[in-house]
């Protein structure tokens, strides 16, 4: 007897947490393994935030919350999204989820019926078809060209559209290309999804972390138009190092954050609640500390790049926001599993092969490592490409 249900039967699991946990497990038994796997800042969450989650247990503030979380981290979401993204959102159009990923999933189970088409530019971060799937959804994936920064194009879009198409997905700046959609970009894009009735998912959780000329635009802040039909996506984790408090949140348009928080009232209830005191803390407090963080990241970045550069037989587009290379390995003729796998036995650096994110043959670096890191690692991807 099978007792998996279809849905479920038919998904992957998610590569970046099984390769990161691979990497963990060989650490722990004493391999020297240099990770570039995970997605996950390895910075500590600042000291005022801690601080104020434990205030928040010692005061007992240990029940549970509204399930679309405390009015108070609500409205301090509404007024971030008003000064930073220029946003105009009622905290009765917020919902603070268990992460962004959760964010995600809320939106599309809140939406998609079994067999509307969701767009997905690929490569695209590899959770958004699996979520898509298992409400019954069909992804409709839209290759990307390196020589298009990885991006889109409007008449791209338009041409994956079909009757069926209730939603495109997009994450500027993404994971795992690191391209930056520009102002003209999305308006373009927004216009067409606007003009045919199709939601559009803007994922921003990595809008802290945009590097030299280049500027985060949240797509909802285009027209009304648009605005009325996206759900904006943003969390904790990525800017404020916080991944493992479990805090995202979605804006959407009234009826959509109803029904987000009919879903979260009958599933997971309110995120943590001392956790969503941390949050407050995060989005009230200095901001100092984001911009010093991405600062830091865009060190590695430059000094990722020019080794990456220098490295024969693989190709890389110079990334402009979030914290990942996806780097080309075609020039080997190997796929991406099996590349990383070696790369990993042989050289002991963890990567995560591009199939998870639609893009065989290539592989993803995370750069969220100290430079000591990157410098060995960078070494042992150099020697490893010229014995293969
Ligand atoms: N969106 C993207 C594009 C991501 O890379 C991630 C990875 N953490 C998430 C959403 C989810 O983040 P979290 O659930 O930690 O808030
Ligand atoms: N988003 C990060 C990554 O892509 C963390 C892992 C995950 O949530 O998928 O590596």
């Amino acid at each position: 007897m099978d007792f998996i249900a279809k849905n479920v039967a038919e998904l992957s699991p998610s590569m970046t947490l099984s390769i990161t946990s691979q990497a963990k497990a060989l650490k722990k038994q004493g391999v020297d393994v240099l990770s570039f796997g995970a997605g996950e800042p390895d910075f500590n969450t600042p000291t005022h935030i801690t601080a104020a989650a434990i205030e928040a247990l010692n005061k007992g503030q240990t029940r549970y919350t509204e399930s679309a979380g405390l009015l108070e981290l609500r409205e301090a979401v509404a007024a971030k999204l008003l000064i930073d993204n220029n946003l105009q959102y009622d905290p009765s159009q917020i919902s603070v989820n268990c992460g962004a990923k959760h964010s995600c999933y809320n939106a599309i189970a809140a939406t998609i019926n079994p067999g509307d088409e969701v767009i997905i530019p690929a490569p695209y971060w590899t959770s958004y078809p699996e979520m898509v799937k298992l409400v019954g959804g069909i992804p409709v994936i839209v290759e990307t060209k390196a020589e298009n920064g990885w991006k889109m194009t409007a008449d791209e879009f338009e041409d994956a559209m079909s009757p069926m198409t209730k939603m495109i997905i997009l994450n500027s700046p993404g994971n795992p290309t690191g391209s930056v959609y520009s102002r003209e970009e999305l308006q373009a894009i927004g216009e067409i999804a606007a003009g045919e009735d199709i939601l559009i998912l803007s994922d921003e959780i990595y809008e802290k972390l945009v590097y030299g000329e280049n500027k985060h635009v949240s797509i909802a802040s285009l027209s009304k138009e648009i605005f009325d039909v996206t759900i904006t996506i943003n969390g904790f984790s990525k800017a404020y190092a916080m991944t493992g408090w479990r805090l995202g949140y979605t804006a959407a348009p009234k009826k959509i954050a109803d029904a987000i928080d009919t879903i979260q009232s009958h599933t997971t209830s309110n995120p943590t609640t001392f956790a969503q005191y941390g949050a407050i803390a995060a989005l009230s407090g200095d901001q100092q500390i984001v911009a010093d963080m991405r600062d830091e990241f865009d060190v590695r970045r430059q000094y990722m790049l020019s080794r990456l550069q220098g490295i024969r037989n693989v190709r890389v587009v110079e990334p402009l926001g979030a914290f990942y290379f996806l780097v080309n390995i075609e020039p080997m003729g190997i796929n991406s599993v099996n590349f990383c796998e070696k790369l990993l036995s042989k050289a002991k650096v963890a990567a995560v092969p591009g199939v998870a994110f639609g893009a065989e043959n290539t592989i993803r670096f995370s750069y969220a490592t100290g430079l000591d890191v990157i410098n060995a690692g960078m070494d042992r991807f150099e020697e490893f490409c010229a014995q293969h």
